[in-house]
């Protein structure tokens, strides 16, 4: 078996800048799915957050953070992101990243919910395209090791260590193991898991589901965030219409042209996603459309062709011209609050097993992640993951480490006596209509009902597909059992039936096998 210092599962900002400072350190292996560049690093677009601005502060950064977290954020883990964050983007700037810059400065942009302008971003709004290609070309010219169109299948692990991982090259079926010292999971998330997401085809909950059967702890994913406004047009995959639009001046306003955010929230167009997300419904809901629209009309033609190029372009290639037409949008989901749960080092409960980017959960985003905290999450978790192994190159293997106590089993469920024949279709119209934006327990139950039964029905994997298959079912159970526990309201997590928020649930919700 061939053996790595750092193998790393997935190559978008998370995967790729932990390999490139690991490469300092030892031999390293990246493992992806696809071709490097199939992620959902690429799709980013309204930038990265760091408090660089003249009129910015780390304070601020950090309070701002902890707001849209609503209670549940590890403050540790927040002040460690914002305080490291300015001294990452510093490091994106020194491989190449091209952040654009007004006058010789940063050029810093507002979104939803931060109190000044604090958002980097390249080429407009072309930033995460920008950062990926960027770290792609650092990481193939160095001496890193990439295995592309290659699955992760399962960790290896032994008396709470981790050893290394399978693999499988799903073109020639050939299966492999691989050892290693330190395993780095950067699957990202499981967007796939909703009809409507915004998600890239490679994010399908892998790096939850590997380490939920490896033995690790997953919490918070009860949380999963809905992006208010992704394109809706017929036959058109759900393409995000950043909230940057909103921060430059757009509103939204239902389909008889009514503007109707300052009726919810004073802080109207630009509250936050789950706010808006929800005002959307209710306003499709209540004029019986299946979308609403952001009218970005009145914002002078050369802003909205140079902050975004790549949307305009987009709408004009679906022939719409958004200096003059309104852009049709609705609900999506877009990220995974939750993940393996991690320590301030990026490490699990396995020894020798991390997570970073969006398949952990450092606690930042507590329930509810503040827009575009997350790349630069990534970088500040995936730096110290290097910090803490790189002291463990060429020692002994690490301890076994102890586990959470609180953790919870999947709860046992009456299989129904008939269910859908299980297929990735049928797992995304289920979690979209009865695990979407808003829940109750009728509907969560029976989600939970199903998935228990495809759970026990599906046959052990053998190709890309099977495995994402399973891998999305166990996903969806975790995000649903969590969200039947969870008994209030809170950040991105909304039920009908308990619409408040309590203060006995200021409390995360942790699975273990
Ligand atoms: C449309 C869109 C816009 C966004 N805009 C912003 C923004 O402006 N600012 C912001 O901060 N965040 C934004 N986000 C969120 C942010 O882009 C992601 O959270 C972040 O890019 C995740 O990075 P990652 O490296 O963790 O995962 P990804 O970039 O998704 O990479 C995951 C990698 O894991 C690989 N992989 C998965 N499973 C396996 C397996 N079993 N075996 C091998 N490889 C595997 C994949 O192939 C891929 O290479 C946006 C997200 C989307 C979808």
């Amino acid at each position: 078996m061939n053996r790595y210092d750092y193998i790393i599962v997935g190559s978008g900002i998370a995967g790729l800048y932990t390999a490139l400072l690991a490469k300092k350190h030892g031999s390293v292996l990246v493992i992806t799915k696809g071709s490097i560049d199939d992620c959902n690093t690429r799709y980013a677009q309204g930038g990265i957050a760091a408090a660089v601005g003249k009129y910015d502060s780390i304070k601020l950064h950090f309070q701002d953070t902890i707001a849209a977290g609503d209670g549940l954020c590890d403050e540790d883990a927040v002040s460690i992101l914002v305080n490291e964050a300015p001294e990452r983007i510093t490091d994106l700037v020194n491989f190449g990243v091209p952040f654009d810059t007004i006058d010789g400065e940063i050029a810093l942009t507002m979104e939803a919910a931060h109190s000044v302008p604090r958002i980097l971003h390249a080429g407009g709004d072309a930033t995460g395209e920008h950062v990926e290609v960027t770290l792609s070309k650092q990481a193939r010219s160095s001496k890193i090791q990439i295995l592309e169109n290659c699955l992760a299948t399962e960790i290896i692990a032994e008396n709470g260590i981790v050893k290394g991982i399978k693999t499988l090259d799903y073109r020639t079926g050939s299966a492999e193991e691989v050892g290693c010292r330190s395993l780095i999971l950067a699957t990202g998330g499981a967007g796939q898991l909703f009809k409507f997401n915004t998600n890239s085809d490679v994010v399908t909950g892998d790096g939850i589901a590997l380490a939920f059967n490896a033995g690790a702890e997953i919490t918070d994913m009860e949380f999963f965030q809905f992006h208010p406004t992704a394109l809706r047009l017929p036959g058109v995959t759900p393409f995000l219409i950043s909230e940057a639009v909103r921060g430059e001046g757009g509103v939204l306003r239902n389909v008889n042209g009514y503007r109707f955010m300052p009726d919810y929230t004073p802080e109207a167009d630009l509250a936050s996603r789950d706010v808006v997300a929800r005002s959307i419904l209710y306003e499709m809901k209540k004029t019986g459309s299946d979308k609403v629209f952001i009218d970005a009309i009145h914002l002078p033609t050369s802003i909205t062709t140079t902050r975004f190029p790549h949307i305009y372009r987009f709408c004009l290639d679906h022939g719409l011209d958004i200096t003059r037409d309104l852009i049709p949008v609705a609900p999506a989901a877009h990220y995974m609050i939750g993940g393996v749960k991690t320590d301030n080092w990026g490490e699990t409960n396995i020894a020798g097993l991390f997570a970073v980017g969006e398949t952990a959960c450092t606690g930042v985003h507590g329930a509810n992640r503040l827009a575009s905290n997350s790349l630069i999450e990534a970088l500040v978790f995936g730096r110290r993951i290097i910090e803490k192994t790189r002291k463990r190159a060429g020692r002994r293997a690490p301890a076994a480490r102890r586990g959470t106590k609180a953790c919870q089993q999947l709860s046992q469920r009456q299989v129904p006596k008939t269910v859908p024949a299980p297929s990735l279709s049928a797992l995304q119209r289920l979690l979209c209509d009865k695990v979407g934006i808003i829940r109750h327990q009728q509907s969560l139950t029976k989600a939970a009902d199903i998935l228990a039964a495809w759970q026990k029905s599906l046959a052990p994997p053998t190709d890309r597909p099977s495995y994402e298959l399973n891998n999305l079912v166990l996903t969806g159970r975790l995000v649903t059992e969590a969200a039947l526990l969870r008994e209030e309201s809170r950040g991105a997590h909304f039920r009908t039936d308990f619409p408040q928020s309590s203060p006995q649930w200021q409390r995360h919700i942790i699975f273990t096998r």
